[in-house]
């Protein structure tokens, strides 16, 4: 039986992207060779990587303005590497303090420069978006953000109005609804939740981002002007990773875009949140305005209602969807690829555990 995939990542795929992309491990297009076999420097993955950025920039709405890249380390490499590539020993970011992963990338860039932490929303163990920033320096060369905190499912729903671009990791809800492009000077996605398998990090950069005076020694394969110059092939990339990420692009714009995601996961968010706010046994963790539609959280009173309906789910399939540890209860993973169906099941699970305790 094919399961319910609540996991925060690797997270569940498209079913016709999986398809297509084990036919392509055994022949990829006739070539008598596997996707994993042929040359990353030949025409084929250089279609692919081309198709993946050109989807990119239109989805998104780039411009000639934006380069796409991709990198390895996931996004948390990119904590060091853009700190590194954005600033020189003496200049000034800002930092909003919002959970586990904003916690990760404040800590790597202080290495590089003078960070400044705008605002927390820590007092209430990151239960909602903290959303003044009148602290930010005018010199900071700028703001970084999380949209999506993964681990405490709050989401950012509206952007800072600051001076200075954004810098944003979008590892959790890129492509999931449409931003305005032109406040984001980086945005950063690890590939494993919304876009493709692990192992590839995507890099949105705007040109005026890119620094030539930087003083520190940058490791060609840190630097994002190797990745630009080499149109992310200095080195080997990881091929099949961003295969799949490409063939997920192909799926979102057949689906209708950006709006049209955006209304799917709207309308399984509501779902999902509706049954929570209407179960007399579940209750949701974080401030109502700021509810994440990827990653919804929820408890119950006690250890024994917890683990008795930790059992039913998974019997009616639902799996992966134990809390974080520094939330508890439950949390479910509502990702792009995430089938309504599948939220269905978990709702009814949850109304028929209400009955069945009533
Ligand atoms: C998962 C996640 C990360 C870490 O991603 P890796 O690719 O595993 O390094 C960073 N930020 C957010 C918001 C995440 O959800």
């Amino acid at each position: 039986m094919k399961k319910h995939n609540f996991n925060p990542g690797p997270a569940v795929l498209p079913a016709s992207v999986l398809q297509e992309a084990s036919k392509a491990i055994l022949d990829y297009q006739g070539t008598g060779l596997s996707i994993l076999e042929i040359s990353h420097r030949g025409k084929e993955f250089v279609d692919i990587i081309e198709e993946a950025i050109s989807l990119t920039k239109e989805l998104l709405g780039l411009n000639e303005d934006h380069h796409v890249l991709f990198t390895t380390g996931g996004a948390s490499s990119q904590f060091f590497m853009l700190a590194q590539n954005l600033l020189n020993a003496g200049d000034t970011a800002a930092f909003a303090d919002t959970g586990t992963w904003a916690n990760k990338a404040i800590k790597e860039a202080k290495a590089y420069g003078n960070i400044k932490v705008v605002n927390s929303s820590k007092d209430k163990n990151y239960s909602y978006i903290p959303k003044d920033f009148s602290g930010v320096p005018a010199d900071a060369r700028f703001l970084h953000v999380t949209s999506n905190n993964t681990i405490f499912g709050t989401q950012m729903q509206t952007w800072p109005e600051v001076a200075m671009p954004l810098v944003c990791d979008m590892s959790s809800d890129i492509f999931s609804r449409p931003i305005p492009i032109e406040k984001f000077g980086l945005i950063y996605a690890g590939a494993q939740k919304n876009l493709g398998p692990a192992g590839v990090t995507m890099v949105i950069l705007r040109k005026d981002m890119v620094r030539t005076d930087l003083t520190h020694h940058m490791p060609p394969m840190l630097d994002y002007k190797t990745f630009i110059a080499e149109n992310s092939l200095y080195n080997t990339p990881p091929v099949f990773p961003i295969y799949v990420s490409m063939l997920t692009l192909r799926w979102i714009k057949n689906l209708g875009g950006l709006e049209a995601m955006e209304k799917i996961n709207t309308a399984k968010a509501n779902l999902l949140y509706g049954e929570i706010d209407a179960n007399p046994l579940f209750k949701g963790t974080v401030a109502l305005e700021d509810r994440s539609k990827m990653n919804i959280c929820f408890v119950t009173d006690n250890e024994v209602l917890e683990n008795e309906f930790a059992t039913d789910a998974k019997n009616a399939g639902c799996i992966n969807l134990k809390g974080h540890r520094s939330v508890g209860g439950f949390r479910a993973s509502i990702y792009n690829a995430l089938p309504i169906e599948s939220v269905q099941v978990l709702v009814d699970t949850m109304k028929e555990f209400a009955r069945k305790k009533g």
